[in-house]
């Protein structure tokens, strides 16, 4: 396989056994974010200058003999809103244009921990709100299987380096399905962590109760070594779980044998693409003739999951972007007093979705509105929990779509806001649940667009979301097909 789409543990490999050096493996990587990013747009920096500087380091530490972690001179793209000590982290927010964070998130120390080498920070929706990268300040995220469609969002940049090969691995944080729908929409592997379970200090806030930072890999295995080395415990973050991580390893390559699973009957119906619909009952029929039982289950709560989501997000948001006021941070606009300084900093730093984003959010906690709505989404909260919990007394897993549709044209649903919320109806259950979920590929519709298949499952059952959805990998060839883009690349490198 030709270097740039190799795998995570392929690369760490080749570095060991001294058959390629981090100086060229960055190299590799640079060059092929050079020539493709043009195109896609994932990257909003790239860090060449402390990346190379970081491989030679890591070639030296080889030379002298030292072990290499996990990740081993892995090239990887972490999302903008995730801080780097020195190196800009802006949240596709203006407001942000011109932020060093002093410090490095939690998962950034893992990762260097394990031997990783960041090559850059991705693209996003303005502070992670959308689920489409079109809400950036700076840049248009291309889906590298179709230039013309968005990547899904918000993590949309991380997971269209992935499918172009620009990286094998990156990371995303999902709030209601940043991580798992762009995955979905760019034919990779995401998940979304058991809350508490991946730190999030270094996670710049969209709604805390919601928020997990997780891994974007072209296939299952690598997924597991990203999401190993990021997950644990951390002082640093007071909602991060104690205890050790749920080993994988022993999961991996076991038969189906016993598993039960739920085919979520509320994502069945109306609005779900036929081809999507069909590709999930082909999932379920796999699943039933490769050892697992297969039956209906049920999230009755699910219809309502989507209102609640939008009334605790933005409220968690409304609170959480109170910072941004000119005074620490970014953006500031120069006025003769301190409320005008304020208005105009936050008239002229946040885009519209965020704006929309701080006055529903305002509007559902302020006095008289916080019963009829906030309380009532907390109700609902609570509601969708216990289902999950009946569900999961019948079921280890729950299969569904991803996404109800593949992948939109870019600007199809800019212009309604309502619309691209509908779009979160099968993701936004696991964040309100705080369950891990896993978004793999599961096909493709006519147009030749990913279609992402989804399964949940209790907290920390992260370990037989991974079982199921390798065996799912090993009987399929998905990773083997590549987007377009990146073979024509392939194949002009190989001929010259
Ligand atoms: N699309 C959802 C939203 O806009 C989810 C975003 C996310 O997970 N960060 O809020």
């Amino acid at each position: 396989m030709p270097f740039p789409l190799a795998t995570a543990r392929e690369i760490a490999a080749s570095f060991m056994a001294k058959d390629l050096s981090a100086e060229e493996i960055v190299q590799a990587a640079l060059s092929r974010i050079a020539a493709l990013d043009p195109q896609v747009g994932a990257f909003l920096t790239v860090t060449e200058r402390q990346a190379l500087a970081r491989a030679r380091e890591l070639d030296r530490r080889r030379q002298a003999g030292e072990p290499g972690g996990p990740l081993a001179a892995v090239p990887l793209a972490l999302k903008d809103n995730l801080c780097t000590r020195g190196i800009p982290t802006t949240c596709a927010s203006r407001i942000l244009q011109n932020f060093l964070p002093p410090y490095d998130a939690t998962v950034v120390e893992r990762l260097a921990a394990a031997g990783a080498i960041i090559v850059g920070k991705t693209n996003l929706d303005e502070f992670a709100m959308g689920s489409s990268t079109e809400t950036s300040a700076y840049q248009l995220t291309r889906n590298p299987w179709d230039l013309s469609r968005v990547p899904g969002g918000t993590s949309g940049g991380s997971a269209a380096a992935v499918a172009a090969g620009m990286v094998p691995v990156a990371l995303g944080s999902d709030t209601g399905g940043s991580i798992r729908q762009p995955a979905a929409c760019c034919g990779v592997v995401g998940l979304k962590p058991t809350y508490g379970l991946v730190s999030r200090f270094g996670l710049v806030a969209h709604a805390s109760s919601l928020d997990q930072i997780g891994p974007l890999s072209r296939d299952v295995t690598d997924n597991v070594l990203l999401f190993e080395a990021v997950a644990g415990p951390d002082p640093r973050d007071a909602t991060a779980l104690a205890g050790a991580i749920p080993t994988v390893r022993l999961e991996i390559g076991r038969d189906l044998a016993g598993l039960r699973i739920g085919l979520i009957s509320e994502l069945l119906g109306d609005g779900v693409q036929p081809a999507v619909l069909r590709t999930v009952h082909a999932a379920a029929d796999w699943f039933a003739s490769n050892g697992a039982l297969v039956e209906l289950a049920q999230l009755p709560t699910i219809a309502v999951g989507i209102a609640a989501y939008y009334l605790i997000a933005t409220a968690e948001a409304s609170a959480n972007l109170a910072r941004y006021d000119g005074v620490k941070y970014g953006l500031r606009s120069e006025q003769p007093d301190l409320s005008s300084m304020y208005r105009k900093t936050r008239a002229q730093g946040f885009g519209a979705e965020v704006k929309r984003r701080i006055m529903l959010g305002t509007y559902a906690l302020s006095a008289g509105y916080y019963e009829a709505y906030y309380q009532k989404a907390q109700l609902v909260r609570t509601k969708l929990r216990e289902d999950y919990r009946r569900a999961f007394e019948k079921f280890d897993l729950l299969l569904s779509c991803t996404s109800p549709t593949t992948a939109f044209r870019l600007g199809e649903k800019l212009e309604d806001p309502l619309a691209m919320y509908l779009a979160d109806i099968a993701t936004v259950g696991a964040n309100l649940a705080g369950i891990p979920a896993l978004s793999f590929n599961g096909g493709f519709d006519d147009r030749g667009l990913p279609i992402g298949l989804q399964l949940q499952g209790a907290a920390l059952s992260e370990p037989i979301l991974y079982r199921a959805a390798y065996a799912f990998e090993q009987a399929y060839d998905f990773i083997g097909r590549r987007p377009a883009l990146v073979t024509d690349a392939e194949l002009s490198a190989s001929a010259g």
